[in-house]
């Protein structure tokens, strides 16, 4: 049955650029009408250089809450009234809501994290400590989640060093300790083989046509190890692959983005999503 637009009909949206791929949209709107809910989420690409007019827009028209992805997720902050503390720690926003009359930013990516993670995972597992390859968006919406929840030592691996001391400071002021690593690092091989939580958070594996992997020292993996790629399509890249020939057990970056879904969904509506149902929808669309 089509949905009836009416007078009434919420609007959400998501701002981003491109959008041709987002599955939000998709997941969003058949959650409404899964729940008889009488919104529409639309997807609202926003040309470079008009990201001011477009919060305005969304000031003007009154649309109820959203997300923001690529490439506005850090520079629609000083559009925003504030954010929540979480927000503020990762620098970057994926979901606006409001709070009376404050457009509010918040960080649903690190949280949805965690959530998919508890069904292996304490979140402060006796022994808190992750490796996290990468120091992008998604590691420092992971690093600083992670953190929050007690972690108490942080191995980052990437290629830019200036950018994982930058996320190493604030997990630092946070509580957590941090030990920078490049690639090559031979002490990679020790750590590898001993943190429990170890996390792809770069797009390495992202392409099936050309399926390259981080280069860490595989042969050190081990079963007492939880293996997450961020990545959720493919839905096993060559990394997941390697750590479960190594015994681990391992997840890929699905319920992460479903979680986050889930979490954003409550924020601009007030109400449950319907978990179930969404995770049906992502994995039918992917
Ligand atoms: P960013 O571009 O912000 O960061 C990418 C990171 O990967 C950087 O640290 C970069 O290193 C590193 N990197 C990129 N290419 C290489 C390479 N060839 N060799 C070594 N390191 C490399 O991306 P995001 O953090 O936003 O996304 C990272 C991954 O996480 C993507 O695959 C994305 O799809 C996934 N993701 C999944 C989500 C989910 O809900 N499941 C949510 C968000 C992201 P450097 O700093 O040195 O350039």
């Amino acid at each position: 049955m089509k949905k009836k637009i009416t007078g009434r009909t919420k609007i959400f949206a998501i701002l981003g650029q491109p959008l041709e791929h987002t599955l939000s949209p998709v997941m969003y709107n058949e959650a409404f009408e899964l729940l008889n809910y009488d919104g529409v989420y639309l997807p609202c690409p926003v040309p470079e250089g008009k990201l001011a007019e477009a919060v305005q827009g969304i000031r003007a028209l009154g649309i109820r809450g959203g997300n923001v992805t690529i490439p506005y997720k850090e520079k629609i902050i000083p559009y925003l009234d504030s954010l929540t503390d979480e927000a503020k720690l990762i620098g970057a926003v994926n979901t606006f809501y409001w709070e009376g009359d404050s457009l509010i930013g918040a960080n649903t990516d690190g949280s949805g994290f965690l959530q998919a993670i508890t069904q292996f995972h304490p979140p402060a597992a006796d022994f808190p400590e992750a490796v996290i390859l990468g120091a992008g968006g998604a590691a420092k919406a992971v690093g600083v989640v992670l953190a929050l929840a007690g972690y108490k030592k942080i191995f980052l691996v990437n290629r830019d060093r200036k950018k994982a001391e930058e996320l190493g400071q604030t997990l630092d002021s946070i509580g957590c300790k941090v030990d920078i690593l490049p690639w090559s690092d031979p002490g990679l091989e020790k750590v590898i083989g001993q943190v429990p939580l170890v996390i792809n958070a770069t797009p390495l594996g992202m392409n099936p046509a050309f399926p390259s992997l981080p280069p860490i020292p595989y042969e050190s993996l081990n079963e007492q190890q939880l293996v997450v790629d961020l990545i959720y399509h493919p839905t096993e890249t060559l990394f997941l692959r390697k750590a479960k020939e190594r015994g681990c057990l391992t997840m890929n970056g699905l319920a992460m983005l479903l979680e986050q879904g889930v979490l954003s969904f409550g924020m601009w509506t007030g109400i449950e999503a319907p978990k179930e149902e969404m995770e049906e929808i992502l994995r039918r669309w992917l």
